[in-house]
């Protein structure tokens, strides 16, 4: 019997929509650089069988969020531009030199210490500064940036070829944060040598041309998530998620479903319990609110989401549909990750972060996205 027989939870991630993703963002960002941002795994999607597709369709720049991940993804693509968010952290710099990884370089104390280590010879990589423009978290503050700029040399010593910046509220392009942020991204940068900027991710890339400047970082959109919440979504569906039926029941009494006899059956129902639960990534807030596609129709969660078990009411679906070993859709086109993170009480990140291991997985498409 294959892994796939067995499966009793499948996870189908199309890698030629990522690279179609990509590439419409390249195109609309020309000739501003659109690199991937590949943290966490491509949000939980298989960086290995992702990040060769993306380097094969031409991008050539990438982001990470610590130096473990930047040195997983140097071993998958030997010529890549590695950027890691989190920069150096202390006595971990000779990494970042080993495996060629540019360090994002957020304070003051952060640029000190790699231009030391940059000084002594060891062959650093050149340097990016992140500037906070208001959303404080990371990044240099406008005191440390004039700090920075009253000492060139620090600044030439950690060779930088790019300045970024993030944005708090891209997602919302009524708010006036972004173009303040922008602003003040503009005005701090000429503290410093004229460099390629960089502040949009996904939803800044659809906040216009004004937000691409030299180089954009889309994740999410990547991966098929809505840069444009409350507006059509412009990427394709890159994820399905399907749970096999393991039982059906039919209910003729007045009765409950699941732990703490949340949902109540009055009448005559069916009921079918698939094998994937809160430690599949299916969240247990979708309890009683969450969803499934099963024969075409949309079928309610009945009940509390348990570890391994969620039960759907299937009362209206034909049995030639719902019965023990077939399919049910919970991610996929009529489901989006962004849909079911709105019923979760949740954003799609959340949602393609925390899908499970025990899923059997596979990668379509990864053909198509080389030729
Ligand atoms: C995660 C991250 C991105 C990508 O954001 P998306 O919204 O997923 O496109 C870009 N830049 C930084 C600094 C990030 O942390």
């Amino acid at each position: 019997m294959t892994d796939l027989a067995r499966a009793t939870a499948l996870l189908t991630i199309d890698v030629a929509a990522i690279v179609a993703n990509w590439k419409r963002l390249s195109a609309l960002v020309a000739p501003a650089e659109a690199s991937a941002v590949v943290k966490a795994d491509c949000y939980g999607l298989g960086m290995e069988h992702i990040a060769p597709a993306l380097s094969a369709a031409g991008c050539q720049s990438f982001f990470v969020a610590c130096v473990n991940e930047g040195i997983a993804l140097r071993r998958i693509l030997p010529a890549a531009v590695i950027h890691v968010l989190s920069g150096p952290l202390g006595g971990d710099e000779g990494e970042f030199a080993a495996h060629n990884l540019i360090p994002v370089l957020n304070s003051l104390a952060q640029i000190t210490g790699w231009a030391g280590f940059a000084k002594k010879g060891s062959g650093a990589p050149a340097a990016a500064i992140h500037i906070d423009t208001g959303m404080n978290r990371l990044g240099l503050s406008e005191t440390e940036l004039e700090r920075l700029a009253a000492k060139p040399e620090i600044t030439a010593a950690i060779r930088p070829i790019l300045v970024m910046s993030h944005l708090a509220c891209a997602d919302d392009a009524d708010s006036p944060m972004n173009a303040r942020q922008l602003t003040t991204l503009r005005r701090l940068a000429s503290h410093l040598p004229a460099l390629p900027q960089s502040i949009a991710a996904s939803s800044g890339i659809f906040l216009g041309r004004g937000f691409h400047l030299g180089l954009v970082r889309p994740g999410a959109a990547l991966y098929g998530l809505n840069p444009m919440p409350g507006r059509p979504n412009p990427m394709s569906q890159v994820v399905k998620l399907q749970g096999k039926i393991v039982q059906v029941r039919d209910v003729d009494s007045p009765q409950t479903v699941g732990y703490g006899a949340t949902h109540r059956v009055e009448g005559k129902r069916k009921l079918a319990v698939v094998a994937v639960g809160y430690a599949d990534g299916w969240f247990r807030s979708l309890s009683n609110r969450g969803h499934g596609m099963i024969g075409g129709m949309k079928v309610p969660v009945a009940g509390r989401i348990s570890m391994d078990l969620t039960t759907f009411d299937v009362t209206d679906v034909p049995a030639e549909h719902a019965h023990p070993g077939a399919w049910i859709e919970l991610i996929g086109p009529d489901l989006s990750p962004d849909r079911v993170a709105d019923e979760a009480g949740t954003i799609g990140y959340e949602i393609l972060t925390s899908l499970g291991r025990r899923h059997h997985r596979r990668w379509t498409g990864t053909e198509t996205a080389k030729s």
